[in-house]
């Protein structure tokens, strides 16, 4: 039998992290952990640290790194603790290892990734924001490098397993007429208007079907997601972003679909459990265990799709106008979203301010290109100081 694999796993601590490493567990003769990242939970990532066994842990200080090496000397592990956004690059395109899960939140995530993309592994891509802030310059890394890059974004996995495989060379040439990104809508799907305003985090993040971490989770209620996903599903796949349809779909039993010219429609179909599309890539094109349930459409009986709302959910317009502007524009609607996410979490922002806040943004600032990776930090900042300010006027 070959080696196992080796995989870092950038934000082990988070929703998708857990759900890797779960994953990765099931499939001790294929897969080995080379390194794990955490950032403020740190009892999390030392349990970890015991349980998968990892060369290196890699934290955002000192202070931290202390902690840790505490826990694991205590315990008797010989995991080595790393410090810092270098590291975590280090640990992302270190020559042994196979295969990189990118789940970060944020903009945080996009050196890491980069470097993994720049190392050419495979990069398994949760963390969409890299992707949405610097596009042209990720795919060309991509191109460049080789580097296999697979969806783990439930929608775009699902894109990926109904594309052919040599959909590279244009949707058109594979005769793909549009993709329709599905959305479950999110817990304020039917919530009466003037009821938003009073929504809380706890709230914002009772999704109906996924459990994910609280940022996506704001991001789904307001829609973002759907629109950093659009954008997302534009680079990965080559589209415009008129040929992406977003599909409102409350079940989230279909995880999205590919319209043919022929009038085919193939779609992807699973429990709502981010096992499956962390599976699919891991192991792609071979298929593994997930742990998930089979799915039982007698349960399910019904399947939904209406149009979605932008009266309702107007980050979900911002999202594309951003799309089409492209350019900056994507990194500016990202890191906008970022600061407003963070101040509605925190009780400084209402819920519909969160697109007030993107919107304004996006009108004060110019779209400019981004030929470096300098140029999409600057746009970001640039973003996050103009929403800060927003916040100073307009927060509580
Ligand atoms: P979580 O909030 O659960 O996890 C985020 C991870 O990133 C944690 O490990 C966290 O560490 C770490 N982290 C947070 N801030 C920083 C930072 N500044 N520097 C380094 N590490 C940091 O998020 P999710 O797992 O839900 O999401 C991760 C990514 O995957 C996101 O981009 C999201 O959009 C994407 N995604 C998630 C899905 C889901 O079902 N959860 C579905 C599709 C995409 P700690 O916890 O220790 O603070
Ligand atoms: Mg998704």
């Amino acid at each position: 039998m070959s080696q196992p694999q080796l995989i870092t796993v950038l934000g082990a601590t988070g929703s998708i992290g857990l759900s890797t490493l779960d994953v990765i567990a099931r499939h001790p003769q294929r897969y080995q952990v080379f390194a794990l990242s955490g950032y403020s939970r740190l009892a999390q990532l030392l349990a970890l640290c015991l349980r998968h066994a990892p060369r290196f842990a890699v934290v955002p200080d000192e202070n931290a790194a202390v902690t840790l090496r505490e826990g694991l000397r205590t315990a008797g592990s010989s995991t080595e603790v790393l410090v810092g956004e270098q590291a975590l690059c280090d640990v992302s395109e270190a020559g042994e290892v196979d295969a990189v899960m990118a789940a970060i939140v944020g903009a945080a995530g996009l050196r890491p990734t980069l470097a993994a993309v720049k190392a050419g592994k495979k990069v398994l891509l949760a963390n969409k924001e890299a992707l949405v802030m610097s596009g042209a310059l990720f795919m060309q890394a991509v191109r460049t490098s080789g580097a296999v890059l697979l969806p783990i974004d439930s929608e775009h996995n699902a894109i990926f397993q109904c594309l052919p495989s040599h959909y590279g060379q244009g949707l058109a040439s594979v005769g793909v007429r549009r993709i329709l990104l599905t959305a479950s809508g999110g817990p304020f799907r039917c919530t009466p208007l003037p009821e938003l305003q009073q929504v809380t985090p706890d709230q914002a993040c009772a999704h109906p079907n996924w459990s994910m971490g609280r940022k996506i989770s704001v991001d789904s209620a307001s829609m973002m997601n759907k629109g950093l996903e659009l954008i997302e599903a534009c680079w990965l796949f080559d589209a415009r972003p008129e040929q992406v349809e977003v599909v409102v779909h409350p079940q989230s039993v279909i995880h999205s679909l590919v319209d043919y010219v022929d009038g085919s429609v193939l779609a992807q179909l699973g429990n709502p459990d981010m096992r499956t599309p962390i599976a699919n890539a891991l192991a792609w094109p071979e298929r593994i265990d997930s742990g998930v349930a089979p799915l039982d459409l007698f349960a399910i009986a019904r399947l939904d799709f209406e149009a979605p709302d932008e009266v309702r959910f107007p980050c979900l317009r911002l999202a594309r106008e951003a799309a089409q502007a492209g350019q900056s524009a994507p990194a500016l609607l990202n890191a906008a979203n970022e600061v407003a996410v963070e101040a509605f979490l925190q009780g400084r922002l209402r819920y519909p301010q969160i697109a007030s806040m993107i919107e304004a943004v996006l009108q004060q600032q110019p779209v400019v290109a981004l030929d470096d990776l300098e140029a999409v930090f600057e746009a970001d900042g640039k973003a996050r100081e103009l929403a800060g300010q927003w916040l100073a006027r307009h927060g509580r």
